[in-house]
């Protein structure tokens, strides 16, 4: 039977399910695993809560696209995640560790119903996961990650840092992806941040940071990031893209989600000719709207792009005198105040334009409402997964 065993494959997966108490199957997989291979404890940061959830989330999601007999996306998202996985150092042998935790874990939990069936059909599942995300990771080539110096950091406001790095070597990706970035500060902490230029022949890499108010790593990342410190960058992800002859564009940019929009915006920049582009950039306050000068710049050299500033607050707070001052020169539209989903959708629905949408995961859900809400096609949106 194996994975045609739909009833065996449903059990499995409500094991791991986090709405079914899957985070203690979570757990208890962990401790065995880290029982039996302890070396591979290392691999991870100390609080683990998070990475039991999201693991659960992903088994669940695994088991059921195979109770539904679908093994094309499982066979796609495994191996991407054991391309992942390499920038952690996991070794040939802590992929067989981990599918000995897994199963026996599994069989204690579901120790009622085991039988042979149950336990054919747990091996053949867990034969699939492990040699897939092996064989992805076996088959990669190049370096799993890329070291860098950070060699510039501006404090453009309070909260947002805007990081230059010279990597040690250029890293390839697409205009508008996003990478895994590990900090010296917060070792074995990866977080996504989106390069905010295209990829540099010569190893030259920009990001745009925001301290998230109660947030692990971005505060330190904005405040205490120095020059000379060394960062570790791996894994392009993502696809949101423009196509050249797909007719006009809309971005909205929530903060330092302009990152990806600018790297497409300075790609396109390469071209004479191109569609339309209209960039909603917006803020809290007007001082945010940190990188003003730059899209200026570019819409002052590029007619094909119009650039329209957004504050969510019409006057700035007192602490703005500490940072740049961000107006540039006259020529952009007048900045607008009001949040972004209201101010975009004021000029209709956009349903003729691609559009994408980067920002903070509010921000980007209250926007596609917005846009939908007035009849913007779905499939015409484009944005990034909204976490980690
Ligand atoms: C695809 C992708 C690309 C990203 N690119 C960038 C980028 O270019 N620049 C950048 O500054 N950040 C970016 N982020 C966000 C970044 O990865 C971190 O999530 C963020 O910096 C918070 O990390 P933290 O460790 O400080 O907070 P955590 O300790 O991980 O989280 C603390 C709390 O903040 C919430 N939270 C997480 N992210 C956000 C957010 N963006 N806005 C509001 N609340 C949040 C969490 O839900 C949690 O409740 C991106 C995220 C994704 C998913």
């Amino acid at each position: 039977m194996g994975l045609d065993d739909r009833d065996g494959l449903r059990m499995l997966r409500d094991a791991v399910d986090p709405r079914l108490g899957g985070v203690e199957t979570m757990r208890e997989f962990y401790t065995k695993w880290f029982a039996i291979d302890m070396a591979v404890r290392d691999l991870f940061p100390p609080e683990l809560t998070n990475q039991f959830t999201v693991f659960s989330q992903a088994l669940t999601f695994l088991f059921n696209e195979l109770v539904e007999q679908r093994a094309e996306e499982p066979v796609a998202f495994l191996a991407q995640l054991g391309r992942d996985h390499r920038k952690y150092g996991v070794e040939r042998s802590q992929y067989f560790s981990m599918h000995e935790a897994l199963y026996t874990t599994l069989r204690s939990r579901l120790s009622d119903n085991w039988d042979d069936k149950l336990d054919d059909t747990a091996r053949a599942a867990l034969e699939l996961f492990i040699g897939v995300m092996y064989g992805a990771a076996d088959a990669e080539g190049g370096p799993p990650f890329c070291d860098g110096t950070v060699v510039e950091i501006n404090r453009v406001s309070r909260d947002i840092s805007v990081i230059r790095l010279q990597l040690d070597q250029p890293l390839p990706y697409f205009p508008g992806q996003y990478v895994t970035v590990q900090v010296p500060q917060w070792p074995r902490r990866w977080r996504y941040l989106s390069p905010a230029i295209p990829p540099d022949p010569g190893g030259a890499i920009e990001f745009h940071v925001r301290s998230v108010t109660g947030g692990m790593i971005s505060p330190t990342v904005v405040v205490e990031t120095q020059p000379g410190d060394r960062w570790r960058v791996s894994n392009p992800h993502g696809g949101m893209q423009i196509d050249r002859n797909g007719g006009d564009v809309l971005m909205v940019a929530g903060s330092t989600g302009l990152a990806p929009l600018r790297a497409l915006i300075m790609d396109l920049a390469r071209f004479g000719e191109n569609p339309r582009v209209h960039l909603f950039f917006g803020a809290r306050y007007p001082c945010e709207l940190y990188d003003l000068r730059t899209l200026w710049q570019i819409a002052a050299h590029n007619p094909w792009l119009s650039v329209s500033p957004v504050s969510e607050f019409a006057q700035d707070p007192p602490w703005a005198a500490d940072y740049p001052d961000v107006q540039p020169p006259r020529g952009l539209h007048v900045r607008q105040t009001g949040r972004l989903p209201e101010v975009v959708t004021k000029y209709g629905n956009w349903s003729d334009r691609q559009i994408l949408i980067c920002g903070g995961p509010d921000m980007v859900t209250a926007t596609v409402e917005a846009l939908t809400g007035k009849g913007a096609p779905p499939e015409q949106i484009q944005h990034d997964p909204l976490s980690g």
